[in-house]
């Protein structure tokens, strides 16, 4: 099950629905994690339980929420904020036909998130402004390279300045704000870094769907996308990471598809071109040691490896050298 659901929730909602009290609840909950050895966590055994109650937990899971509350596997989402950022739309082709997709990100006063609008739902986005207020009914959440992205499909709505909200704009801190030494980073927090790009990892591609960017799968004849089928020509994904450098610490710097095109500052067609000649793409790494670079992003740790890494969002491999320097300057007085 890709939904998560914290365990208080899941208790409140047993509680609620059954008329169990806590108690009996959480004995259940532990009988079932003895029934089976201690193989399932506590959220797994709550679960359980709610099913042989015959308890739903996805209903309640639905109808209008604040940002930092949508969860991997939600649907028929409801929440609003203001537009931070479009990303126009964009054409794609399948064997099965073509389609558009546009995104933008959403942020309320808790947090912000990717909102994806898939065909019809696209051109609406040649309507939206950054600042722009907007509702969305029916939304689904999807997860995509460990982010939570809200989709819209021909049953969702997205209503532009809608007449029965009242909508605070959202103060984000700026640039400057932003702006934090490598040494200082935590798991979860998001910034701006600025330093110096001392190694760089090979480039990673993989298959994706033309349709839904899902990553594909290896069959027996060949690219088979979890809900499109076979494809036959298949996108590519990619992945590139560096270490970036500041003086007070180093962070390996995670860049998915945008990122790698910004830092890279050429298209992707231009990488496609070049994706399978090796040297081409050494030539590219090698060009990046040394290089400046401020770079957007969250920091996460990753759980394979027990560190913290920075996930990028956005990155300019031009800084201004003359602001760069005065922000040194105010720094040492
Ligand atoms: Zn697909």
């Amino acid at each position: 099950m890709m939904l998560r659901i914290p365990l208080e929730e899941v208790v409140a909602r047993i509680k609620e629905k059954s008329g169990l009290p806590e108690e009996e609840i959480f004995r259940r909950i532990d009988e079932k994690i003895k029934l089976l050895s201690g193989m399932i966590s506590r959220e797994g055994a709550a679960y359980i339980v709610a099913h042989e109650l015959n308890i739903k937990l996805f209903d309640s899971i639905s109808g209008r929420v604040q940002i930092k509350n949508i969860l991997a596997g939600m649907r028929d989402v409801e929440t609003v904020g203001r537009i931070e950022r479009v990303y126009p739309p964009t054409e794609f082709s399948t064997q099965s036909g073509s389609g558009r997709v546009a995104s933008f990100t959403l942020a309320d006063e808790t947090g912000s998130i990717r909102v994806v609008l898939w065909n019809e739902q696209a051109a609406l986005a040649d309507n939206l402004t950054p600042g722009c207020a907007v509702k969305i009914k029916s939304g689904y959440v999807r997860e995509r390279n460990g982010q939570l992205e809200l989709h819209l499909n021909s049953r969702s709505k997205l209503i532009i300045n809608p007449p029965d909200e009242d909508i605070p704009e959202i103060r984000r801190a700026g640039p400057s704000e932003r702006r934090k030494p490598i040494s200082e980073l935590k798991d979860g927090d998001s910034a701006q870094i600025f330093g110096t790009i001392t190694r760089v990892f090979d480039f990673r591609f993989y298959e994706i769907c033309p349709e839904c960017r899902r990553r594909l799968k290896q069959g027996p004849d060949g690219f088979v996308c979890d809900v499109h089928g076979p494809v036959s020509t298949p996108n590519y994904g990619y992945v590139l990471n560096f270490f970036l450098d500041d003086g007070t610490g180093t962070i390996r710097v995670v860049c998915f598809r945008e990122q790698v095109l910004q830092l890279l500052n050429i298209s992707e067609d231009e990488l496609m071109k070049i994706r399978s000649t090796e040297e081409t793409l050494a030539e590219l790494r090698n060009a990046l040691l040394g290089a400046q670079v401020i770079v957007d992003g969250s920091v996460s740790k990753n759980p394979g490896f027990d560190r913290i890494e920075f996930r990028a969002s956005s990155v300019n491999p031009n800084p201004n050298p003359e602001e760069e320097l005065a922000r040194l300057k105010s720094q040492k007085n």
